[in-house]
């Protein structure tokens, strides 16, 4: 026989569904971060960087108002993307002809901007001088992370224009389109990694883990027990900047906003930022305004799982 749920039983379920995807709102997401950056930059050891990228944001928001709308979803695509756990719409893979007039509104904004550094005047040029096979080529280099010293500085420059038309194209989804893609440390949407994941507060999201695309700035959900990197659920533990040692997950300070997440099993960490903490965090900011974390984790046998998509690192040479 059939059991019939009782009001208060219902209200319980409900609870438990929370969305497994939350897809961007690019309307409000860059105005948003380019905020976040501007607060994080008072009093921090890399402020004029910050304030770049600021003004960086504040161009991808401009552009977000005079970009096309998404392309339509390829018949199929979110059939065979599901069937094969593969992501949706791999960036690599087919660059959608837009992400280049972003790119050249990008630079042609910042270029006239009496308050971005001189010393990346020669870097706009560069990018304004490159035709669209160039372009691309350069964009597929940039998703390898495999650049040369030279494109170092205009590496954030392309990044901030694939997130623009990518987050359009990602927003332009429903959550049935999504697939569940292997390995679920990619982007289900881009095939990106996460730049860092999020505890999120309010609404049926609350409480909830999620990890967030450094591409698209979709972001899926994980469970806190899992290492974001390798899916591996031992041994993950907490470190914050405060922090003498990594704690086991569970026992951390967690009143701190930002934590690295340690796996002891591939060695890697990836940040934590805590809505709890402070409702204005941002993954992409707060990671890139946390550097002292980075330099703190640089003494350990922990290696950053992946890059902040503002800020290109030279490589060191593997030996
Ligand atoms: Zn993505
Ligand atoms: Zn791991």
């Amino acid at each position: 026989m059939q059991r019939i749920l009782q009001p208060g039983e219902i209200e319980t379920l409900d609870r438990i569904h929370f969305p497994r995807i939350r897809l961007p709102q690019p309307a409000t997401l860059f105005q948003e971060r380019a905020a976040r950056l501007r607060q994080l930059a008072a009093g921090n050891p890399i402020a004029d960087y910050l304030l770049f990228a600021a003004r960086l944001v504040d161009a991808q928001h401009h552009q977000v108002s005079q970009a096309a709308p998404a392309e339509p979803l390829p018949a199929g695509a979110a059939e065979r993307a599901s069937a094969h756990g593969m992501p949706l719409l791999p960036v690599a893979d087919a660059l959608p002809a837009a992400w280049r007039g972003t790119l050249r509104g990008l630079v042609a904004e910042l270029k006239g901007d009496a308050a971005v550094p001189a010393a990346l005047q020669p870097v706009f040029d560069h990018l304004a001088a490159l035709d669209d096979t160039a372009l691309d080529a350069l964009a597929r280099q940039v998703l390898a992370d495999n650049i040369g010293r030279e494109e170092l500085a205009a590496a954030p420059l392309v990044m901030a224009a694939l997130q623009v038309v990518y987050a359009i194209r990602a927003a332009a989804l429903s959550e049935k389109d999504v697939p569940y893609a292997e390995p679920a440390t990619v982007c289900p949407v881009c095939g990106s990694a996460p730049v860092a994941s999020v505890l999120r507060i309010g609404g049926e999201a609350g409480g909830h883990r999620y990890l967030h695309c450094s591409c698209c700035a979709t972001e899926w959900h994980m469970v806190r027990v899992k290492c974001s990197h390798c899916e591996s659920t031992k041994g993950v533990r907490y470190q914050g900047a405060a922090d003498a040692q990594a704690t086991p997950a569970g026992k951390a300070d967690t009143r701190q906003p930002v934590l690295a997440e340690t796996c002891d099993t591939c060695h890697t960490y990836r940040k934590l930022v805590d809505q709890e903490q402070d409702p204005y965090v941002d993954p992409v900011a707060d990671d890139l305004a946390s550097i002292t974390l980075d330099l703190l984790m640089g003494e350990t046998e922990f290696s950053r799982a992946s890059g902040n998509p503002l800020l290109a690192i030279e490589k060191p040479l593997a030996v």
